[in-house]
């Protein structure tokens, strides 16, 4: 069976800056409000015959999207990048051997993937959301939708190896 959580109306959004380095217009910082949806497929178990419970799945979820809510995504395994200073407070580096960037470090979220596109934060979501699972046990796999906005999106699925 299947439960999926709709993200713009369970309010699992959040508001952040990125750049797609490289790319002609979007390699710019620019921001979307992103929505992730969640989709989960398993066996009902435990004693409400739930595949998971929708409180626990929202709170995990809800977590997630807060650490990244109000922050610059930066990709912090890109090729592309190159950091020439960080310290508690800051970060410096920078893109393509050109662009230089110096930003709080509280403004800034570095995260351990290549790029920030919809595909590769779909990924990481869905992997952190695995993460936090305590007991995958009865789950066959979990997907993860993240849009940029309403209307584009990228989703990923993990099939839980048992
Ligand atoms: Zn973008």
């Amino acid at each position: 069976m299947r439960i999926n959580l709709d993200g713009i109306h369970t309010n699992l959004r959040f508001s952040a800056a990125h750049m797609v380095i490289g790319h002609e217009s979007c390699g710019k910082i620019h921001g979307h409000s992103y929505i992730v949806d969640v989709e989960v497929e398993g066996e009902r178990s435990g004693q409400f015959g739930f595949v998971i419970d929708f409180k626990v799945l929202k709170d995990i979820t809800r977590k997630i999207c807060k650490s990244l809510d109000h922050r610059v995504l930066i990709p912090y395994n890109s090729p592309d990048l190159n950091v020439t200073y960080e310290d508690d407070k800051s970060i410096e580096f920078t893109l393509l051997d050109c662009l230089e960037y110096k930003l709080p470090k509280q403004d800034v979220v570095l995260l351990p993937i290549e790029s920030t596109t919809a595909e590769s934060l779909s990924t990481y979501i869905t992997e952190k959301i695995v993460d936090e699972i305590e007991d995958t046990d009865t789950l066959s796999y979990i997907e993860v939708q993240v849009n940029e906005g309403i209307g584009q999106g990228a989703s990923y699925r993990k099939y839980i190896e048992h």
